[in-house]
């Protein structure tokens, strides 16, 4: 059984590992922004109400990402998960963690894709361009960087602090395929 998380800045590559990884090793993969996203698709007052938020880059608030975590963990998650998108702040990890060991689970690895901010700037306005997400233009970008920074960098920086076996630094500026093989073999070998 493997519980993973994986952070990393908006465009890092993160949800490309994420998805690639939890397919290879059969993980159900845990992606906030997407379940967001989907709920956004009801189109009920909730989902209007995500629509504006993630439309400005903000962050949606820790109760109803706490709960959407929870839920599906409990749900889906017997053999493992990936986590992409969540914990983004430090009430989230903490929440996390708690909820965790009420349910005698662990993290068993934590992947961090670093990247500049030049490079993840090129790469999220290609994406725009053939995701047609409305989260990924100039100014949004730089929102959902500087929330990066201020928020879910002091995340991950508390991971690493307190699980530093387990936390493993990748370079996210090499290509795909060299850091999918990269986790992979941490994932096999470790
Ligand atoms: P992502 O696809 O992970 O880049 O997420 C897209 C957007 O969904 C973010 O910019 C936030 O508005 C929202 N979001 C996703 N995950 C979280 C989270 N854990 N906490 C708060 N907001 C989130």
């Amino acid at each position: 059984m493997k519980n993973i998380i994986f952070f990393g800045p908006p465009g890092a590559g993160k949800g490309t590992q994420a998805k690639l990884i939890s397919s290879y090793f059969n993980l159900p993969h845990l992606s906030t922004g997407d379940i967001l996203r989907a709920k956004i698709q009801q189109k009920d007052q909730l989902g209007l109400e995500l629509k504006n938020i993630l439309a400005s880059g903000k962050l949606v608030s820790d109760d109803i990402l706490n709960s959407i975590v929870a839920e599906k963990i409990q749900k889906d998650c017997k053999n493992g998960f990936l986590l992409d998108g969540y914990p983004r702040t430090l009430d989230q990890s903490y929440f996390l963690e708690n909820f965790l060991n009420t349910q005698f689970l662990k993290i068993d690895y934590i992947f961090n894709i670093n990247i500049e901010f030049e490079t993840l700037q090129k790469r999220i306005l290609k994406r725009s361009k053939e995701e047609n997400r409305d989260d990924d233009n100039l100014d949004v970008i730089k929102t959902r960087y500087s929330l990066y920074v201020d928020t879910t960098k002091k995340v991950s920086d508390h991971f690493q602090d307190k699980f530093p076996d387990n936390f493993y630094n990748i370079d996210g500026s090499d290509q795909i395929d060299k850091i999918t093989s990269k986790i992979k073999r941490i994932l096999e070998i470790s």
